[in-house]
């Protein structure tokens, strides 16, 4: 795993923004994956900005999604494949029948990815628990997409985006799913993520911090902001 440090958000956002420019630039029809929460925003609006300059087509691409709470209703206000549509999907114009979310469950969606010819470039959040996408502290390196409990941090985490209940379950791709793609960023901002980002870099890789499992791909790189990097 790869380390890089950007003075401020902006700066990081603008390089994460980069990469996936060059990627489809590179390969006009890659497979994305988005994770939603808080960090990725600024890396959207640059590809909004991006996308209404002429400067990026998403066309050809393919985006699957990172996570997704489980059992909710088609248009609850609290779905993560929603919060990338108003985010991204719609404001890009990017095409329904390219977005790939968790529909027929678990199995349908691995059997997406391959028929795809798997994940060419994946960007994540960092867990205030170290998990990626909702897998959480415990789950296998080798995990595969699957349903799981969220834990209980991440639904503290999470509620701050809703002001009410979070579900207790949602479904994401595996760690071991994750894992495959071809290059995979971890975006990591702030002061507050400067503690499981320590773990992240430092603790021995173990399912007790899921995030650990990157340190053992040397096609993984952190992208973090200098708030959040300090003096790691
Ligand atoms: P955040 O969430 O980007 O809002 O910090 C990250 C996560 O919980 O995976």
């Amino acid at each position: 795993m790869r380390t890089r440090v950007y003075p401020d958000y902006q700066e990081l956002c603008a390089a994460v923004a980069g990469e996936i420019k060059t990627q489809l630039q590179n390969k006009a029809d890659s497979v994305l994956v988005f994770p939603t929460g808080n960090t990725p925003l600024g890396v959207f609006k640059k590809l909004v900005e991006a996308h209404h300059a002429g400067e990026v087509d998403f066309a050809r691409a393919h985006i699957v999604v990172l996570d997704e709470y489980e059992g909710l209703a088609p248009h609850d206000p609290r779905s993560l494949i929603g919060w990338l549509q108003r985010a991204l999907l719609t404001p890009i114009n990017f095409p329904i029948g390219r977005t790939h979310d968790f529909t027929g469950g678990p199995e349908a969606c691995e059997h997406r990815i391959k028929s795809l010819g798997g994940l060419d470039l994946v960007i994540l959040g960092l867990g205030p628990n170290g998990h990626l996408g909702f897998n959480e502290p415990g789950s296998s390196f080798d995990s595969r997409t699957r349903i799981v409990d969220l834990a209980p941090e991440s639904r503290a985490s999470n509620a701050a985006y809703w002001g009410q209940d979070v579900p207790r379950q949602g479904q994401t791709l595996g760690l071991g799913t994750l894992a495959e793609a071809r290059s995979i960023i971890l975006m990591v901002s702030g002061h507050a993520k400067h503690g499981i980002l320590q773990k992240t870099l430092h603790n021995p890789p173990s399912p007790a911090f899921p995030s650990t499992m990157l340190r053992r791909l040397n096609h993984a790189t952190v992208f973090a902001d200098q708030a959040a990097m300090a003096d790691i």
